[in-house]
């Protein structure tokens, strides 16, 4: 029993030094480390995702599940006019329409995503529907539509004022750039830790502005814009859609992380990726990472993305760091 106790302190002692010497050789390399201490965790893209997260927050709060947080979280971001690559008001496509696209993925390894979804304000609800209420994973257009309809989803005009007053102004010149300015917040990706250490994802956005009719981007694609696995972590993905699916972006890094690389490690090495196989000088695509442990990072092409951490029951917003200096 002695002995027993003896060998606990020695182990404890030995793990309270090494977890020390981590965060510091961490802080000495420049990443951002966070160990979980209480409480859940949420991460999400760019400044949209501090209202996100409080909402997340909130919806934990007040009893619901780590799934109903992520997805609640960015549900106020597709209902916010002012936010023109999310839900309502978002950017239209080539031919004037909002074609929306979002997935959700849980710890159980279940998921749902619909994409070219339009005149429904929350598409998010409808991957969750997809992926509760039928066998499949992915619901595109007119069939994504009607699901939605059939499930109680209610039509509504996403176009505001200031969405056909851009879409007019594209329309003068109708100019085909699919390249991401890299001031531009997009989409917004969500990953959350409940406080059973169980990870959750949710994913959506209006995709590109004035995209070809029909282009479907990263965000709806499972192991694209968004992968969880609730053995390893999750990660999510912000940014040009096609440079995103052409690594199948956030699986790679799930898998890295498996193979013991740290989430801003994990999230550099898909950023490297890119920058191997196309010229990245107009294109920005970032991505935030999450581990089982709570430590959490983020990595992008290009300076000015940032995202939001709720963590300890504080928001913060945290500039990413990036390839291009
Ligand atoms: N990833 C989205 C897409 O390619 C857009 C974005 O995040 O800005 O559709």
């Amino acid at each position: 029993m002695k002995n027993q106790r003896r060998n606990f302190i020695f182990n404890a002692g030995i793990a309270t030094a090494s977890l020390f010497l981590s965060k510091k050789l961490n802080k000495k390399r420049g990443f951002q480390y966070f160990h979980k201490s209480k409480g859940p965790i949420f991460l999400s893209t760019w400044d949209h995702g501090i209202e996100a997260n409080k909402e997340a927050l909130k919806t934990i709060d007040s009893g619901g599940s780590g799934l109903d947080a992520v997805e609640q979280g960015v549900r106020i971001i597709e209902s916010d006019p002012e936010n023109t690559s999310v839900g309502l008001g978002g950017m239209p496509d080539s031919t004037g329409k909002i074609a929306l696209d979002a997935c959700i993925m849980s710890s159980d390894g279940s998921c749902g995503a619909v994409c070219m979804l339009e005149n429904i304000e929350h598409p998010i609800s409808v991957a969750r529907k997809v992926m509760e209420d039928t066998p499949h994973v992915l619901l595109a257009a007119e069939g994504a539509y009607d699901f939605a309809i059939s499930k109680g989803f209610k039509k509504k005009n996403l176009n505001t004022s200031n969405s056909k007053k851009s879409y007019r102004e594209w329309k003068k010149e109708s100019k085909y750039k699919p390249i991401i300015n890299v001031e531009n917040h997009d989409t917004i990706g969500m990953l959350g830790m409940d406080d059973n250490g169980n990870i959750f994802g949710s994913c959506t956005t209006s995709g590109l502005a004035f995209k070809r009719r029909g282009r479907i981007g990263d965000s709806p694609i499972i192991g694209a814009g968004l992968f969880i696995d609730n053995e390893v972590g999750g990660a999510v993905a912000t940014g040009l859609g096609e440079s995103i699916i052409k690594i199948a972006g956030s699986a790679i890094i799930v898998e890295l992380m498996r193979h013991g690389y740290s989430p801003i490690d994990a999230c550099k090495e898909a950023v490297l990726r890119i920058s191997k196989n196309e010229d990245i000088e107009n294109i920005q695509v970032a991505f935030i990472a999450l581990n089982k442990s709570g430590e959490y990072g983020a990595y992008s092409v290009h300076p000015g993305f940032n995202y939001a951490l709720t963590e300890n029951r504080k928001t913060s917003l945290i500039d990413s760091d990036h390839l291009r200096k």
